[in-house]
This record gives C-alpha cells, sequence and structure tokens, in this order.
C-alpha cells in the first residue's frame, strides 16, 4: 500500500515524498483515513511506529480544507506532549508535512524564556504544540486562547499521567470546546489511561499497532549478570570491546547518570548526560553531539529519554533496570526502528533479580543470559532491596573506588572478540544461581 490511497492532498504526498517516505507504516496507514474521517481515536501506538505523521498529517489536511469560522487566526488544533524533547520533535515533524500548507504552528514549553512565545502566540498559530506545565501559565497569563480548538492530540498519553500532569490536562480539557475531535495515543493502557478515554474520546475507534506491552521483534535482548559495584567497569568493557559507537544508557536516578556519564569520561569514553535538571540548552546540545557522533554514549533517565528520536540507534543499555516492567519495553523501542536490527543489554545485579522477572514475566518470556568470565558475580553478595529506585542503603551505585575485589573472577586485561568472550548463555548454566 502506498500513501497515495490513503486520501491525502498532493501538498502533504509531496511533503512525505521529500521526507523519502515510500509505504505509510501500519499506525498510518490504519489512523489517517479514520482521522480524515473525523473520527476520535484511542491508539496504542510506541514512538518509533511512525505514530506523528500517522496524526499530523491527516491534522494538517483536515484544517487547510477548512476555513476558521470567524475571524482571526485562531489555534485550530492543540497537541500536548509530555516533555520538551517530544514537543520539539512534534513541532519539527509540523513544519516538515506542512511545509506546501499555508499553516503556521509553534511550539511551547517550560525551561526558556515565556515572551518569545507570547509574541508568536500574538502573531497567530493554527497549531500549537505544547507541554502541559507551560501552556498552562500560558492561560493564567491569557496569552492563548484555547476556546477555537477543533483538534486535541494527547501524545504519550500515559507518561503524562506519569509525570504528574492529570491536574494540568484536566484544566485545559477545560477550556476547550466540547465539540471538538481528540486523538489520543498511548504506549500502554492503565486503569487511569482508560478512564480518561471513557472522559474524552466520542466513539472513538480502537488502533492498537504496537501490541501492547510485547517488545520491538527487531531487538536483541541480552543480559548480563554482574556485582552492582563493577557495572561501570563492565560497560565501558562492552563499549571499547564491541566498538559501540552510539549507545544510550538507562539510569534510575538523574544523579546516577550525572555520575556514570563522568566515569565513562574518565574511561576515555565520550559521554553527555541528559535528565529534568538540565537546562533546555543543555539537553538540546547533549542530544545533538550524540547525534553528530561527537558524543559515544548518552546517559539519561526514563522520563528525559522519552522524546529522544534517533533514527537507527543501535544500542540501548539498562544500567539498572526500570522499577517499572514496562518501561523497559519503551527503553529497548529506542533500538531496532524501522526495520534496522538493534540490541538492548541490561546489566543486571543481584538486587534486581525481582525486577527482571517482572520484565519476563511482562514479556511472556525469558531473556537470554551472558555471564562475562571476568565479570562473574560474586555468590556472596547478598541482595539489598531497591526502594524507590535506590538500594536500601540509599546508594544507587558505590563508586568504583569502594569495589570489593572479587576473588572468584581475577580481572582479564586486553581485547578479546566477543565470540572468544562468552561462558554461558541460558539460565542452565552458572549464571542462573546469580539472578
Ligand atoms: P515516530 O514514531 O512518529 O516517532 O516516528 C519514528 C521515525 O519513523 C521518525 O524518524 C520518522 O521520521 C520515521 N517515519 C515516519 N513515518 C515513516 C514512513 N512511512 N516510512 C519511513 N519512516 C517513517
Amino acid at each position: 500500500m502506498s500513501f497515495d490511497s490513503l486520501g491525502l492532498s498532493a501538498e502533504l504526498l509531496r511533503a512525505v515524498a521529500e521526507q523519502g517516505y515510500s509505504d505509510p507504516t501500519p499506525v498510518q496507514r490504519q489512523a489517517i483515513p479514520v482521522i480524515l474521517e473525523g473520527r476520535d481515536i484511542l491508539a496504542g501506538a510506541q514512538t518509533g511506529t511512525g505514530k506523528t505523521a500517522g496524526f499530523t498529517l491527516p491534522l494538517l489536511q483536515r484544517l487547510s480544507a477548512e476555513k476558521p469560522a470567524g475571524a482571526g487566526r485562531p489555534v485550530r488544533a492543540l497537541i500536548l506532549t509530555p516533555t520538551r524533547e517530544l514537543a520539539a520533535q512534534v513541532g519539527a515533524s509540523v513544519k516538515d508535512y506542512g511545509r506546501h500548507l499555508p499553516l503556521r504552528s509553534t511550539v511551547i514549553f517550560g525551561g526558556v524564556g515565556i515572551n518569545p512565545q507570547i509574541s508568536e502566540l500574538r502573531r497567530g498559530v493554527d497549531i500549537l504544540i505544547a507541554t502541559p506545565g507551560r501552556l498552562l501559565d500560558h492561560m493564567n497569563q491569557r496569552t492563548v486562547d484555547l476556546s477555537r480548538v477543533e483538534i486535541l492530540v494527547l501524545d504519550e498519553a500515559d507518561r503524562m499521567l506519569d509525570m504528574g500532569f492529570i491536574h494540568d490536562i484536566r484544566k485545559v480539557l477545560a477550556v476547550l470546546p466540547a465539540k471538538r475531535q481528540t486523538l489520543l495515543f498511548s504506549a500502554t493502557f492503565s486503569d487511569e489511561i482508560r478512564a480518561l478515554a471513557d472522559k474524552l474520546l466520542n466513539s472513538p475507534v480502537p488502533i492498537d499497532v504496537a501490541r501492547r506491552n510485547t517488545a520491538v521483534e527487531s531487538v536483541t535482548q541480552m543480559v548480563y549478570p554482574v556485582d552492582r559495584v563493577r557495572k561501570r567497569e563492565l560497560l565501558s568493557h562492552l563499549i571499547k570491546i564491541e566498538e559501540w559507537s552510539q549507545v544510550l544508557v538507562f539510569t534510575r536516578t538523574k544523579h546516577g547518570a550525572n555520575r556514570l556519564a563522568q566515569q565513562l569520561e574518565d574511561d576515555g569514553i565520550q559521554s553527555a548526560a541528559i535528565h529534568g535538571n538540565k537546562s533546555q540548552s543543555a539537553r538540546t546540545k547533549a542530544l545533538a553531539d550524540f547525534k553528530q557522533g561527537k558524543v559515544r554514549v548518552l546517559v539519561a533517565t526514563d522520563i528525559a529519554a522519552r522524546g529522544i528520536d534517533i533514527d537507527q540507534l543501535p544500542h540501548v543499555v539498562n544500567y539498572e533496570l526500570p522499577n517499572v516492567a514496562e518501561d523497559y519495553v519503551h527503553r529497548i523501542g529506542r533500538t531496532g526502528r524501522a526495520g534496522n536490527s538493534g540490541e538492548a543489554v541490561s546489566l543486571v545485579c543481584v538486587d534486581e533479580t525481582g525486577l527482571l522477572q517482572g520484565i519476563e514475566r511482562l514479556l511472556k518470556r525469558r531473556l537470554p543470559t551472558l555471564v562475562i568470565p571476568e565479570f562473574t558475580p560474586d555468590p556472596r553478595i547478598a541482595a539489598e532491596p531497591i526502594i524507590n529506585g535506590r538500594n536500601s542503603n540509599g546508594r544507587s551505585q558505590r563508586p568504583p573506588s569502594q569495589a570489593r575485589p572479587n576473588p572468584g573472577a581475577p580481572r582479564q586485561e586486553g581485547r578479546r572478540k566477543p565470540g572468544a568472550r562468552t561462558q554461558s548463555s541460558g539460565r542452565a548454566q552458572g549464571s542462573h544461581g546469580n539472578r
């Protein structure tokens, strides 16, 4: 099936062709005709499925097909996203796909000056892409008028709820016209999301392309058992020996992200951290450096990584397993996109056995395990429970200078090819008891 048969206008087809897309993705095939009909949708689609074009293309077509009722240039479409990165990325897509149409769009998010946003809004925009917090600031200052919105998109609605935006979203909904088209995208469907969907959507067409909670098939997954104090060393080892050039590494905490990026730098691996405490310009720079290959490793927390869009990201590392099993699926969805194969590696210490089991239950399968001989976990180390992302003693990982010696596994230095370094794979062997 080609884009031509979806009912899109010549201007949009031209923009799509200029992006180099030949065929629509499954979410695009399903969503575009339904949105063009004016129906509401409830879509289960993760980042990487092409969902942004899936809602942006028909949205642009609907707005360009009809003039707004009444005078002036009102905001006619509102796209809410959980993070600044995602807002910026969706804003760029709206500009790309709408380049041959006379529609105006702008992106507003926090962490940057509000005045340029006010000027933009004053000039008039048809499509507004916003994070909930900053949008509320504008509503409070009466610098935005949402009373003539025709289409509302909630992108990554589950993440917006996770981030505590529900009250902000309710306040935004309260000022929107009741008669409108609403498109809700979410990677997961908790009871809370379903309740929100019931309230918001009018006979929605369900669209489910990502097969909920199922890890992308093109991603190879691997678990490396390792003591918690030796994770950094193992990560450096893997990056060097496997010659990984672009690696996205997940940590549980912002502090952990900073520390790990610094430690990798100390190991001679160019790294940067990206998380919510960093300024917008620092985050944008880190991402740009990573995309351009100036930085080899980007260390991120789940929330900060949410909006990152990088084509063909080959390697994702779970330096620490996420507390919520669904986040594992989000994380590994960052690789193996658009037909490219990817690799997702998890460094798992004895404390995380329960988290790993939770992930395997969700995936309905066990993950392959590989013990690297010189990183064989010390069986004498007892598990420490992880509470709120930290061990019971308050640390997320002990600095390497305090690493306990591992008499059972003397370190071996030197380069070896990946194929030669493995000792076991699968639970039947030595790795099993350490999990
Ligand atoms: P998204 O899921 O919207 O974040 O999109 C993921 C990536 O897929 C983006 O880099 C898009 O540029 C790309 N993409 C979207 N639609 C298509 C398509 N039909 N063919 C190839 N790539 C696409």
